[in-house]
């Protein structure tokens, strides 16, 4: 039985059910892998400048969302379906795919790019699957351990080059599952999550409210693999910002967006300098084959280039003025704070308790109040931020 407890229905915002928020409606356009060809870029690029607020936002799934539209009718739809993101209408709010973000770029076990098309592929053909809360996270990653601890509800994560772990809510069920078998065993164990997680408005949005339904799901899918006794499995390293080197010697770029934000003229620029990009959960974006030499162009369009900037590690919620329960226009505190701040600094603004946004990784957390944060619990003014988050660059651990 369902163990959520509930006061509203599944709101998670798409495309054709956007959210109303206090500066217009937001959609959210899901990126299976996080992947973004130049072409749509462009296309985003303008959605943003003619319908929107004039950015594009990056989110903690690896997905992107455009703001500030018209709440009625915002034109927004059919640029994207010739765009050709948003391939299944019906299974829109599903698609959330979760990849390994440098996997056949640069390190991990095996490349599972291909994986996660023939996953979308699989999701979408099944219609019953549509009806998955707009919450459900699929991953797959490639062994470095990078979106395994992004709190995914199922992930396949790759032991050695043919073989992978399957992880239920975050846990080592212990079944071992081939490559082969692997988007096929993701695929059942949603539709199993599906049968478990009730109806109405006390069913469940996410796997870890169901503890029964690991020990079901991990029963249904015994007959994909081998079981042994599970492992602790650590969370790895993620590419960070500046230049990287693929494994077959070519340029890799990782930028930041300032605040995970970025205008018409950056995504331009990206679609000029790269025939595909990926997204990261980490608000992070790898130009694959473009050279250390564009950094100083990309760095002239905003983005941080460098992971010794201080901007790398600050994040903040939307706050003022696009979220009415913010307290605080967060976003410009941040952007004024950060550049006084210790390299390696990592620090996220909210303008209420919920927090959104927030990164997994230790990070100080600032909750507007009062005419100055909450920092980690002590009050602090706004002309004393920068004194008291370089006392301490770190901060805690939040896994929410
Ligand atoms: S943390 Fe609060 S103020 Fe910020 S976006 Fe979320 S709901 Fe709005």
């Amino acid at each position: 039985m369902p163990t959520a407890e509930r006061s509203h229905a599944d709101a998670c915002p798409g495309v054709f059910a956007t959210h109303d928020a206090a500066d217009g409606a937001l959609a959210r356009v899901r990126l299976p892998g996080g992947v973004v060809s130049a072409r749509q870029l462009r296309v985003l690029a303008d959605c943003a400048e003619d319908l929107g607020d004039g950015f594009v936002h990056l989110t903690s799934r690896a997905n992107l969302q455009l703001r500030g539209l018209n709440r009625t009718e915002s034109g927004l739809v059919p640029r994207l379906v010739r765009a050709g993101l948003l391939p299944a209408p019906e299974h829109e709010r599903v698609r959330n795919f979760l990849a390994s973000p440098a996997s056949g770029l640069s390190g991990g076990l095996l490349d599972v790019r291909a994986l996660v098309r023939q996953l979308d592929r699989a999701v979408c053909a099944r219609p019953e699957l549509a009806a998955l809360p707009g919450r459900f996270l699929f991953a797959l990653d490639d062994g470095r351990g990078d979106v395994s601890g992004e709190d995914p509800d199922v992930c396949w994560r790759a032991v050695d080059a043919r073989t992978g772990a399957l992880l239920f809510a975050g846990t080592d069920s212990g079944l071992r599952i081939p490559r082969e078998r692997a988007v096929e065993a993701l695929v059942t164990a949603s539709a199993t999550f599906l049968r478990l997680r009730g109806s109405g408005e006390g069913a469940a949005w996410r796997v870890r409210e169901l503890p029964d339904a690991v020990e079901a799901m991990t029963t249904v899918l015994a007959a994909f693999g081998r079981r042994l006794p599970p492992e602790p499995m650590r969370a790895g390293e993620h590419v960070v910002v500046g230049e990287q080197r693929t494994d077959d010697g070519r340029t890799l770029a990782c930028v930041a967006p300032v605040l995970g934000q970025l205008d018409a003229d950056a995504l331009r620029l990206m679609a000029a300098l790269a025939g595909e990009v990926v997204v990261t959960p980490w608000r992070t974006i790898l130009l694959p084959g473009v050279p250390g030499a564009a950094l100083t162009e990309l760095a002239r369009a905003g983005l941080v280039t460098d992971a010794a900037d201080p901007r790398a590690g600050i994040s903040a919620c939307a706050g003022q003025p696009g979220c009415a329960k913010s307290r605080a226009d967060v976003r410009a505190d941040a952007v004024r704070v950060s550049t006084a701040l210790p390299s390696g600094t990592r620090a996220h603004f909210s303008g209420c308790e919920r927090r959104c946004g927030r990164p997994r990784e230790a990070h100080r957390d600032l909750l507007a109040e009062d005419n100055g944060y909450r920092v980690d619990d002590a009050w602090v003014p706004l002309g004393r931020l920068v004194n008291s988050l370089a006392s301490s660059p770190a901060g805690r651990e939040d896994n929410a």
